[in-house]
């Protein structure tokens, strides 16, 4: 185990580790998995240690669930085919005036079989490899079953480095008068 890799010495450590027959389990802080593979490379580890070494990669985040008992309906916005009602957090004696109650998790699991491991020699002109698409699904699935706070839910797309235009479009929506 190693609590967190943030510079070179550790990253070469944890890589050594691996390379030579450990089971090596650690975090890195960053927007997504992508950057974990780049973060890597700028930490001084060669592209093809990354890759003999890194076996996957969790994502995790954490997000507020919005209390039933007092949530107000902002609007609509559309989810793929489907018309979602959003909700902004109020507070009522339910949740201490907070809003909200308790966290819950939004997680993905990138598993680098050969095929993946391949695909990350193009990581730089090829966005999609690694990208934050799973995550976004597992947020969306939250927001369609009307249990997180619309507000929380842009900014969470907007820390998932999602392209500016689907961003736009879906605060335009929000800012309508219902
Ligand atoms: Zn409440």
């Amino acid at each position: 185990m190693v609590g967190e890799i943030r510079d070179e010495e550790t990253a070469k450590m944890a890589v050594r580790a691996s390379i030579t027959g450990h089971k090596v389990y650690s975090t890195i802080h960053t927007k997504s998995p992508r950057e974990v593979f780049l973060r890597l490379e700028e930490m001084g580890v060669e592209p093809y240690l990354i890759r003999a070494s890194l076996g996957g990669i969790i994502s995790q985040r954490l997000i507020r669930i919005i209390c039933n008992e007092c949530k107000r309906k902002i609007g609509e916005v559309n989810i793929g085919s489907n018309i979602v009602p959003i909700f902004q957090k109020t507070g009522c004696k339910a949740c201490n005036r907070t809003g909200f109650v308790g966290r819950t998790l939004i997680s993905a699991v990138h598993y680098l079989d050969k095929e993946l491991k391949e695909s990350t020699k193009n990581i730089y002109e090829d966005e999609n490899i690694l990208s934050n698409s799973e995550m976004v699904v597992v947020l969306k699935k939250l927001l369609i079953s009307e249990s997180i706070d619309y507000y929380d839910y842009l900014q969470f797309i907007e820390g998932e480095d999602l392209n500016e235009g689907e961003l736009q479009r879906t605060i335009n929506y929000c800012r309508k008068p219902s």
